[in-house]
């Protein structure tokens, strides 16, 4: 990952319009174990160290029912990354590809999401493997892992036409 400052062979960078960040509102802050993004891995594991959902007033009451499941969506706000990059080589080694087909950090709007395994709730703050990111990184938003999750509202057409299509023959 290259430092706000650097960019590497072959890597571009644009002019930024000014971010307005869309009215983001921080729900909490996630506890890892990692301080630098060279200690951090590059993608989350299940079997990964317990981290730190930690949630804030007065989104605390919307966790209720999240103990139902055991995948939770955590997304987060990479809150160190540059914005500007539209071609990184992440390999550093001059070859570079668009940051749209990438899952490097650096992107106009830094979003981070894992997969995560619940192992517990303690109050407001839920226990978790899975996670990739920066101990102090914002939290953004949680939700049941798609794969769970099964719609409470009563069913809509629409709904229907939207389940996964049948394999070819
Ligand atoms: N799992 C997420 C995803 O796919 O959207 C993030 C993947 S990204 C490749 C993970 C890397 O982002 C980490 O290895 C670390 O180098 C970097 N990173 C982690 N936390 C960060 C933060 N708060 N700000 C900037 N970079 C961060």
């Amino acid at each position: 990952m290259a430092a706000l400052s650097k960019i590497r062979p072959n890597e571009v960078a644009v002019a930024c319009p000014p971010p307005t960040d869309a009215g983001l509102v921080f729900i909490g802050v996630i506890r890892t174990p990692w301080a630098s993004r060279q200690e951090c891995p590059r993608q989350g594991r299940q079997d990964g160290p317990i981290c730190r959902l930690e949630v804030h007033e007065p989104w605390i009451v919307a966790l209720d029912g999240i103990e139902e499941y055991q995948l939770i969506e955590v997304l987060y706000w990479l809150h160190e990354s540059r914005r500007d990059l539209v071609r990184q080589s992440p390999g550093n080694n001059g070859a570079t590809r668009g940051t749209f087909s990438i899952r490097s950090p650096a992107r106009p709007n830094p979003i981070g999401t894992s997969v995560a395994r619940l192992v517990r709730r303690e109050g407001p703050t839920l226990l978790v493997r899975g996670l990739d990111c920066l101990d102090g990184t914002p939290l953004l938003d949680l939700k049941p892992d798609r794969t769970l999750f099964k719609p409470l509202a009563p069913l809509q057409p629409e709904d229907i036409e939207t389940q996964p299509a049948p394999p070819a023959d």
